[in-house]
């Protein structure tokens, strides 16, 4: 249930009334914006009578919602959500370039990748340190000495960094990582959610291989509910019956996303593709439908990278493309 209250009231009122909810046993999610005060009741709102609610003079209007995402909805929080990481900035019109490997491979490797997305603009280093394979044979990622070599890269660069975490038995590792990311492949690891939502740091939290919007929401919900709000949705593509691409990406994930929640929804067009020569038509698509961020994998020499080396960008073909999505870019914003 939401209650919206009129303008101008004041702090006094809008307390007694928030002490009263919460007497009756329900949590209060309060959004303070430019024009309005909204109140998210969260917990059984049975007990609450709506038409009492309405009736009180410091209250505008009084909805039930439907939907079972209460942190994340948007009705409940109606400005976009700013997420900061580091100084960095990303929703409610700040646009956020992420880039890197899929792995970090050496320290040369993830150092001079680091550089050259730094110069073409990106904000963000990724880059992988414990590596979801579907094959157990396949290269796992270097784990603690991967997220050691990220950080190098972040002291030689200055950029922060988003990384993967797989399990919870690894969170001590992650103390000093910038960014957690979620993996599609564990984006219904509820123990892992949960234990994301008690920390202080943004998590990117990827959409299922095949996955539904609203268990995206339910997820970042697990996350919020638990405490931490700094959540960033990707839409890195879902599985379909594609035959030639990766993935299918689901360019109208991020309006409707928008629509559902105030979180930004940031989108990943090289899982989705699969192909390094799909990529930039991709991320100019998901830039023009009004992705807050792109997520882009490139490496220094795909050929011989440990992990998808096809969809990853070599560096001056990222500089090419990161100019053109900040040109589209005002053309979206503006
Ligand atoms: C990745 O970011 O390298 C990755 C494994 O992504 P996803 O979880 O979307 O497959
Ligand atoms: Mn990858």
């Amino acid at each position: 249930m939401i209650v919206v209250l009129k303008q101008g009231v004041t702090e006094a009122k809008r307390d007694q009334l928030i002490n009263w909810l919460q007497d009756l046993g329900l949590r209060i999610h309060l959004s303070v914006g430019e024009y309005q005060t909204v109140l998210g009741l969260v917990g059984d709102t049975s007990q609450v009578d709506m038409d009492l609610v309405s009736s009180l003079e410091i209250v505008d209007s009084v909805k039930r919602v439907s939907e079972p995402f209460k942190c994340c909805n948007r009705k409940f929080h109606p400005e976009d959500m700013v997420v900061e990481c580091e100084g960095v900035k990303i929703g409610g019109g700040h646009f956020a370039m992420i880039a890197g490997p899929c792995s970090v491979e050496s320290e040369e490797q993830i150092v001079t990748v680091a550089k050259a997305v730094k110069a073409a603009g990106a904000q963000l280093l990724r880059g992988g340190a414990f590596k979801p394979r579907t094959s157990p044979y396949d290269f796992p990622g270097l784990k603690a000495t991967g997220l050691e070599l990220l950080k190098i890269a972040r002291q030689e660069t200055g950029l922060p960094f988003v990384t993967e975490i797989m399990s919870v038995a690894d969170l001590p590792l992650f103390e000093d990582v910038d960014m957690l990311q979620v993996g599609a492949r564990n984006m219904q690891n509820f123990d892992l959610l949960r234990e994301l939502g008690k920390l202080d740091k943004p998590i990117l939290l990827k959409r299922g291989l095949a996955n539904t919007l609203k268990e995206l929401l339910m997820s970042a919900e697990y996350i919020m509910a638990n405490g931490n709000e700094r959540v960033i949705l990707c839409e890195r593509g879902i599985r379909t019956f594609s035959d030639y691409t990766r993935n299918t990406l689901d360019i109208s994930a991020v309006p409707m996303l928008h629509e559902l929640t105030h979180l930004p929804v940031i989108v990943d067009p090289s899982h989705a593709t699969g192909m390094a020569r799909l990529v930039p038509s991709c991320a100019l698509a998901a830039t023009a439908a009004g992705a807050d961020g792109l997520i882009i994998e490139v490496h220094n020499d795909p050929i011989h990278a440990l992990c998808d080396g096809a969809q990853s960008l070599r560096p001056e073909e990222y500089t090419e493309l990161a100019a053109k999505v900040m040109q589209l870019r005002e053309v979206v914003a503006g």
